[in-house]
This record gives structure tokens, C-alpha cells and sequence, in this order.
């Protein structure tokens, strides 16, 4: 079985060793990885260094983050267009806009603007583009359309409602993209957004080192047949620090949810990926 994080943090220092942790991720079946860069500068050239140390597994993808936006230099757009066209196999992640208690301390006018101009930038250079949206869906929803996107998008770690994840599948270029995050929904909203989203628009992620999967008591009375999962994810040291490597864990709970099978859900997400990041190496890669 095959699996892709569509949405990581592989330069993150909490991991450890690179080559451990991809090599930890490969040994559970998770064979790519899109790793994502948060700012100008350090950040983007540990992504670059990743991907240029395991070019078959991961695929490196460069923004600038909304928590990053007050630090931001003037050049930044500029340095990330550079960055893209160095990196022709890169994405645009992440990017995104975010109205909650995290969200950065500058104006609504320029967290829109900075993903606009971002947005923008994916479009041009024909690159997918990963969004971080915390309590923003309508903004999101709006900028999308009115900004005419049609590169593949991904709703990484989405959270949202089932009334605005159908409205925004109603944009044929997005695609949902699954973390542990979605166990900080309660399961009776969480189980009918995740069944809202048709197969061949569904992610999986690790957002690794964040992200845990953590199943409430309410959990794993919905889904009874994720019961030994928490002893699992003790047992592999991923209460803390997340990694890759969950990702079979996050299948189960999906497929779970979904009442399919865990190898069609695996199957079907890979290849989704492998669409949305161009690596299936028959069409598309420039
Ligand atoms: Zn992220």
C-alpha cells in the first residue's frame, strides 16, 4: 500500500534526522511527501536541501505562511517567484489566511492581500498551491472565485463545515486534504464533512510535527473499530511530536468514516496526489 503526505514539515528541528524520518515514513508505506516552507530565506532553503537529499520522495513547495506575514521582508514575493522558477517541480505552500487566536498581528487587508498576490503567483506559474485557513472558509471561498484559481488547490489540515466544504468542491481544481486535526472535531461533524468529500478529491496529510491524532472517548464511540489505535500511536511515539509515518493510522480513521476500504481509500489518495503534485512522471512535470 502507497501512501502520500500531501502537507509536511520536514525541516522542522522537533524531527530529528531527515534521512530518519523519511526513511521511518517509506518503512510504513508513505513513499512521498510534500514539505512545506514558511517564510523567506532559512526556511525555504531547508525545504530546497530536503528535497534536493531525497528528490524521489519529497516534493518541496515554498510560502509564505500567515503567522510569518509580520516578519516579512519587502522582497519576499519576488525571492518566492525565484524560488519557483529554480524549483520547477515545487508547489506554493503554504499559504492562507487565518482569523484565529494564532492568526498573525497585522491587518485583515494585508493577510488578503499577501494570499492574493500568492494565489496569483501559483496561477501563473501553473503550480499547486497548499491553504492554511483557520476560521476564513468564506474568505477563501470568495478570494478562489473571485480570483478565478484553477491550478489544484489544497485545503490542507481542513476543518470545516460540511455546508462550505461542499460549496468549495463546487470548484472542480480542490481538494480536501486530512490530518490529525480533524480529531479536534467532534465526530458528528467531522464523519459527515469527511463523507461530503468525493474519493477523488481526498488528501492525506501527516502537518507533521503537528497534527497529533488524538481520539476522544466520543471518537471512538462513532468508530468502534478504531479502538487499539491510541494504544498504537503510544506504542510508535506519536503522542508528542507527529511524523509522517501516522499516515496508515490516518487512513484507518478516514476509511473508517468513509465505511470503504482502507486499500481503496490508500489508493485513490495517492494517485489524487500524485495528480495534484505532478509526480505520477507521465505528464505534466516541467
Ligand atoms: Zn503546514
Amino acid at each position: 500500500m502507497q501512501l502520500f503526505d500531501a502537507h509536511c514539515h520536514l525541516q522542522d528541528e522537533r524531527l530529528g534526522t531527515l534521512q530518519d524520518v523519511v526513511q521511518e515514513a517509506a518503512s510504513k508505506g508513505v513513499q512521498q511527501l510534500a514539505c512545506n516552507g514558511c517564510w523567506a530565506g532559512d526556511d525555504w532553503a531547508r525545504v530546497a536541501a530536503a528535497a534536493a537529499e531525497h528528490p524521489a520522495a519529497i516534493v518541496p513547495n515554498f510560502g509564505l505562511h500567515p503567522w510569518w506575514l509580520a516578519q516579512r521582508s519587502p522582497g519576499w514575493l519576488q525571492q518566492l517567484r525565484e524560488m519557483l522558477v529554480a524549483y520547477p517541480r515545487a508547489g506554493l505552500g503554504e499559504c492562507g489566511l487565518d482569523r484565529g487566536p494564532r492568526g498573525p498581528a497585522v491587518e485583515w487587508a494585508v493577510q488578503l492581500e499577501a494570499f492574493e498576490q500568492q494565489l496569483q503567483l501559483a496561477q501563473e506559474l501553473l503550480r499547486p498551491v497548499s491553504i492554511h485557513c483557520v476560521k476564513a472558509y468564506g474568505a477563501v471561498n470568495d478570494v478562489l472565485r473571485r480570483l478565478n484559481i484553477t491550478v489544484p488547490v489544497v485545503l490542507h489540515s481542513w476543518t470545516g463545515a460540511v455546508e462550505m466544504t461542499t460549496t468549495l468542491l463546487q470548484l472542480p481544481n480542490v481538494h480536501v486534504s486530512l490530518s490529525g486535526h480533524i480529531t479536534k472535531l467532534a465526530p458528528h461533524k467531522a464523519v459527515p464533512m469527511i463523507r461530503a468529500v468525493p474519493l477523488e478529491r481526498l488528501l492525506l496529510e501527516s502537518d507533521s510535527p503537528d497534527g497529533l491524532l488524538q481520539l476522544s472517548p466520543a471518537w471512538l464511540a462513532e468508530l468502534p473499530s478504531l479502538r487499539s489505535l491510541p494504544q498504537q500511536l503510544a506504542d510508535a511515539g506519536l503522542l508528542e511530536v507527529n511524523r509522517p509515518c501516522v499516515l496508515p493510522w490516518t487512513l484507518q480513521l478516514v476509511a473508517a468514516a468513509l465505511c470503504k476500504p482502507a486499500e481503496e481509500v490508500a489508493g485513490a489518495t495517492y494517485a489524487n496526489a500524485q495528480r495534484v503534485f505532478r509526480t505520477s512522471g507521465s505528464s505534466g512535470m516541467t
